[in-house]
């Protein structure tokens, strides 16, 4: 059987084994995918003998920049984002080193039906899930995307490192106030059911619509907030789904249907 799985620390949490071993029924491919408990210590030898066999894995929390070294070679996008959540083994051997992430966030936006050309978008964050998405999102050419982190500093290198690709800009929380039509959280923040300090006037009641890259049963803090202020709301289970499609794709050469593991998943977390 091919064998696949995800490397992570802690990884039983993950819903990526459900969603491959939904891609592969509804595709007929005949695979494993397995949750893979790397080592916190020695992920790159880990990793290794997997490959051995393994022919594909995605990377989370904490590995995906370890990930990104210890491919041979990457994709453009990877090498951007500094990250890598998809791994591949190919046929000479050498590991192709994929970030599937900001594809991930693209697709659920345009499920969703959430125009971004010529569109003012706001990220909050600069961490590695907002590194990953910058520029899938400037290839839909946004008219401005602000960059708003607790730590400006950090929103400023991003400016600086993406800035060929398109119209960006650094903010801190505190200077944001000009309302936007689309606004992406992209910190830890609602892990801990927190939420950034943030302007109400951001928000156009029925225009701005509000993503949370977080996903949970209940809405999430970010969600809440935005929907009291009259925005369209979505959390990123379907972000999680996208990536997972992009990955599965990279693998095996068929697109699985989203639609109905999305579905599926959603029942489930909702069912608790
Ligand atoms: P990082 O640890 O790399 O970055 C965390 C970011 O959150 C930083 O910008 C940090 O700001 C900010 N932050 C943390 N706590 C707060 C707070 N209390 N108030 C304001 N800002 C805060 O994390 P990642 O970028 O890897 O992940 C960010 C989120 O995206 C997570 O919730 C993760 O679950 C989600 N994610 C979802 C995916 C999906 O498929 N749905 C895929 C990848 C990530 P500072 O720089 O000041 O510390």
């Amino acid at each position: 059987m091919d064998r696949y799985g995800v490397f992570g620390n802690p990884i039983g949490h993950s819903k990526s084994p459900q969603i491959h071993a939904m891609f592969a029924a509804q595709t007929g491919q005949a695979l494993s995918y397995e949750p893979l408990l790397a080592p916190l210590d020695d992920f790159p030898a880990f990793a290794r003998a997997f490959f051995r066999d393994g022919l594909g894995a995605n990377v989370t929390v904490p590995f995906k920049e370890q990930a990104c070294r210890l491919a041979d070679l990457l994709s453009e996008r990877a090498r951007r984002a500094g990250a890598v959540n998809t791994l591949k083994k190919l046929d000479d051997g050498r590991l192709l080193g994929d970030n599937t992430d900001g594809a991930g966030l693209v697709g659920d936006l345009l499920n969703a039906g959430v125009p971004l050309a010529g569109r003012r978008i706001l990220l909050l964050g600069a961490g590695g899930a907002v590194r990953g998405v910058l520029e899938p999102l400037l290839a839909h050419k946004p008219a401005t995307l602000i960059i708003a982190n607790r730590t400006p500093s950090k929103a400023e290198q991003l400016v600086h490192e993406f800035a060929g690709l398109g119209p960006l800009a650094a903010s801190a929380f505190e200077q944001l106030g000009e309302p936007v039509d689309l606004i992406v959280n992209g910190t830890s923040a609602s892990l801990g059911g927190e939420l950034p300090p943030l302007p109400a006037g951001l928000i156009v009641p029925g225009r701005t619509f509000c993503y949370d890259m977080m996903y949970a049963a209940a809405p999430t803090p970010f969600c809440q907030w935005a929907a009291a202020l009259g925005a369209e709301t979505r959390d990123g289970l379907g972000m999680l789904v996208e990536q997972a499609a992009e990955a599965f794709e990279l693998w095996r050469g068929v697109r699985p249907d989203t639609a109905p593991v999305l579905a599926a998943l959603r029942r489930q977390l909702n069912a608790g």
